[in-house]
């Protein structure tokens, strides 16, 4: 999906006049330890034909990148960066251009099945539609709530912050320098990315946030903080991933320890050569057993024979919850046999 979506991604922009910069990208293994997941990554970007892959050793890495370290290293050159608010302008105008509309600041309040339609309900005005795709976003758990979906996972707020390096030492690095991932986590780790206005920003952290709807620090919501504790996903998380979290806190309010991540690839970075940059807030699904994720898997699907398309149809959406420790999640149904979230 990713490198059709680059194509893909390619085309528009250049259908459209909207920038596209292949500033290529450098996967960094700092140590042997990452050696496993380094070559599973190498593999699985063969297989999906990520072109122009090259697997650089450590004294190779300077030749891509002058001021970063490590002992291996993944170059794609063509992975590139673009500007998703024009990205987006321009969807917006597409779907004008075709008959459509996009109401923006309107919320939905209501969901509801009628008549094999679907009725949505945003303050004071109906629509009546064939079909919903619903992509609420931080707020996805809520809007499935309110057309009758699971309860769980419930979606526990992550601010993700930024550094932004001060111009003069912009050339600290190109194109962008990434962590190997790990698995375990849905966060990439610290990373050097650089914009289409030809900034570069270090990040993003991950820390707890209990506000869902507010992008500033230390924003609390009464109601999106009793959500977040009353979860007994977020406690199981927590006790799995306390280390993490409070290193990722300690980061988040002092700026030398958030560094110590970056300087693992670029070691010449100092205190003195970035600022706070902005932040975003990412949904995270949390399931009952404090797992992260809420994806419905292939090989869940395979299990059961039955093709994923009827499998979502049918709202059967979270069967890891089967196996998680504590009480399976409630579904809530509307009475229609039919009625699920996916398919809504
Ligand atoms: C710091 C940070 C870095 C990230 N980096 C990457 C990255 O490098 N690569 C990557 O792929 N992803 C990244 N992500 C994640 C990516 O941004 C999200 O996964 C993606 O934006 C989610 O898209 P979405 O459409 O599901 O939700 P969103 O973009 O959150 O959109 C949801 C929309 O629904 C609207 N909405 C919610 N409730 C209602 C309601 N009741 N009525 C009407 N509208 C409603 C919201 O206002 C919002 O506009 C990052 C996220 C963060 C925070």
């Amino acid at each position: 999906m990713c490198a059709r979506g680059r194509d893909l991604l390619r085309e528009y922009c250049a259908e459209h006049g909207l920038p596209y910069d292949e500033v290529g990208k450098l996967v960094v293994a700092v140590d042997g330890s990452e050696r496993g997941r380094f070559d599973a990554l190498e593999r699985t970007a063969r297989q999906n034909g990520v072109p122009g892959l090259r697997r650089l050793g450590g004294a190779e890495i300077a030749d891509v990148e002058p001021h970063a370290v490590g002992v291996a290293a993944l170059h794609s050159p063509r992975t590139a960066i673009t500007d998703f608010v024009a990205v987006c302008v321009q969807l917006g105008r597409d779907v004008e251009a075709a008959g459509g509309q996009v109401r923006l600041g309107a919320r939905v309040t209501g969901i509801a099945r009628s008549h094999g339609r679907v009725v949505v309900t945003c303050a004071d005005e109906r629509h009546t539609v064939d079909r919903l795709v619903v992509c609420g976003g931080l707020q996805s758990d809520r809007l499935a709530g309110l057309v009758g979906g699971a309860r769980c996972p419930v979606i526990v707020p992550f601010r993700g912050e930024y550094l932004t390096v001060r111009p003069v030492r912009r050339d600290l690095v190109r194109g962008m320098v990434y962590p190997v991932p790990d698995p375990r986590y849905p966060f990439l780790g610290v990373h050097f990315t650089r914009t289409v206005t030809g900034d570069l920003e270090v990040g993003p952290n991950a820390v707890l946030a209990l506000d869902r709807g507010a992008y500033r620090r230390f924003a609390v919501s009464p109601r999106d903080t009793a959500a977040v504790l009353a979860w007994p996903g977020f406690w199981r998380m927590a006790a799995r991933h306390w280390r993490t979290g409070a290193r990722e806190v300690y980061g988040s309010a002092v700026t030398a320890a958030y560094l110590r991540a970056a300087r693992r690839y670029v070691p010449e970075i100092g205190g003195d050569d970035v600022v706070r940059g902005r932040a975003g807030l990412r949904a995270q699904a949390v399931e009952r057993d404090g797992s992260l994720g809420g994806r419905l898997r292939h090989r869940d699907v395979r299990r059961r024979h039955v093709p994923a398309e009827r499998a979502l149809a049918r709202g059967d959406v979270e069967p890891r919850d089967r196996r998680a420790r504590g009480r399976p999640c409630r579904r809530v149904n509307t009475g229609s046999a039919r009625s699920g979230p996916a398919r809504a």
